[in-house]
């Protein structure tokens, strides 16, 4: 069965106390059997730009095993983010945008992070939106975002981190354009996830570490074939677009 991981990052994080080698995603991609891993910069990388240059060049080396979302602090100047965001979007062929609430201190409804939604709706690429605990990082507070921008795919990362899981759920059920990225989330919530919007549930690792427990809590829940193959290929496939597997 093919496999898409969602949710991946790339680099350092000065404020998260990260880091992910190249060699490290390599040999997980391989390890598990993954066709497809959409990765990302940390929220706390030192520098943006060499990241996503970084996530371009393993792209062009594992033949778009690699699949790059940017990640850039929508509160630096304005000019800097849209020539970045046009950059990859346009010439580095990335497929996604982040919204970083908690690592880049912004809330969605905010009016810093409006260039990443303008961007996600210009290129026609989903926007993933951390959500859980901690200031900015509510779910709810991404509602009137699907509804300003409804064209726009928006995947909730990490479905509310088991504290909001409800919260990420109402959403997704409320509105077409939302999506939940279950990485952290409870096994008892993925359950209820797949239960209710299976076609909405998207797979996805975050750490090299949180890999194994992952593909874990599938087996723990004794997921279907069919439904299997919706989380962890069919739903990110159209979400994200990607053609090619
Ligand atoms: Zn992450």
């Amino acid at each position: 069965m093919k496999i898409i991981d969602a949710h991946m990052h790339l680099g350092e994080c000065r404020i998260f106390g990260e880091r992910i080698t190249e060699e490290q995603l390599l040999g997980y991609i391989d390890r598990y059997g993954v066709a497809v891993a959409v990765v990302q910069p940390f929220p706390g990388a030192p520098d943006v730009v060499d990241v996503h240059n970084r996530i371009h060049s393993l792209s062009i080396k594992t033949n778009r095993r690699i699949l790059g979302m940017a990640n850039i602090n929508p509160r630096l100047e304005r000019e800097f983010v849209a020539k970045e965001l046009t950059r990859v979007l346009g010439s580095l062929n990335f497929v996604a945008i982040k919204l970083h609430t908690a690592g880049h201190a912004v809330a969605p409804a905010n009016p810093s992070a409006s260039i990443l939604f303008e961007y996600a709706a210009k290129y026609r690429v989903p926007l993933m939106i951390h959500t859980g605990p901690g200031p900015f990082s509510d779910p709810i507070g991404v509602a009137p975002r699907a509804e300003e921008f409804p064209e726009v795919k928006l995947i909730l990362a990490h479905a509310g981190f088991g504290v909001y899981a409800s919260a990420a759920l109402w959403l997704a059920k409320k509105y077409n354009n939302i999506y939940l990225e279950t990485s952290w989330s409870h096994v008892y919530d993925l359950a209820v996830f797949i239960r209710e919007v299976p076609n909405k549930v998207l797979f996805g690792t975050d750490l090299i570490e949180n890999v194994p427990v992952e593909f874990a809590k599938l087996e723990g829940l004794k997921v279907s074939d069919e439904v299997r193959e919706l989380i962890l290929y069919k739903n990110a496939k159209q979400v994200f677009n990607i053609s090619h597997i």
